[in-house]
């Protein structure tokens, strides 16, 4: 099946989730982050992180665009676009060189830069329900298919 889908009842919820998607990621992923504002997509990349074992502090890269996290062997770069507007400053920044087989990359607001980045291998949409969050994963790729199979929900 290509799609998942889950409630996460408190923040907790989204931090445990996000590492069992640790284990089910691979090198070579690119991820899109869906949803509002404050739905959940910076706490679930910690969770992944925290999941892969990184114990430092991991924060909105709003201003920066990308964060880059060293972990377990691999690169893991954490994309904010909400303020992205150039796409030469893709290009000038060396942004495409981070997607490659070895990296994982995780993007909040892939649509500001739509045309620049890989088609993903999975979304995540992260929604408001209740006092906490539904989330679905759709995979869209034979490789995003492999790992969600890897992924309980
Ligand atoms: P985004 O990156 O999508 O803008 P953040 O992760 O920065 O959102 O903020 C999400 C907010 O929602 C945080 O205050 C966090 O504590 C809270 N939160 C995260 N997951 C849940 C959940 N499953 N239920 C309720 N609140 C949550
Ligand atoms: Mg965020």
């Amino acid at each position: 099946d290509d799609t998942r889908s889950g409630y996460l009842a408190d923040e907790n919820a989204t931090l445990a989730l996000g590492a069992r998607i640790a284990n089910a990621m691979q090198p070579g992923m690119t991820v899109f982050l869906e949803g509002d504002l404050g739905a959940g997509k910076t706490t679930l990349t910690r969770g992944i992180l925290r999941g892969m074992g990184f114990a430092g502090r991991v924060k909105s890269p709003t201003y920066t665009l990308v964060e880059p996290y060293a972990v377990s062997n691999l690169n893991l770069y954490h994309f904010d676009l909400y303020r992205f507007q150039d796409p030469m400053e893709w290009v000038d920044a060396g942004f495409r060189d981070y997607f490659n087989p070895h990296s994982i990359c995780l993007i909040e607001w892939a649509d500001k830069a739509a045309g620049l980045l890989p088609t993903a291998d999975w979304t995540i949409r992260l929604t408001p329900f209740e006092d906490g969050r539904n989330i679905e994963i759709q995979a869209h790729t034979e490789h995003g298919k492999a790992c969600l199979a890897q992924l309980a929900l």
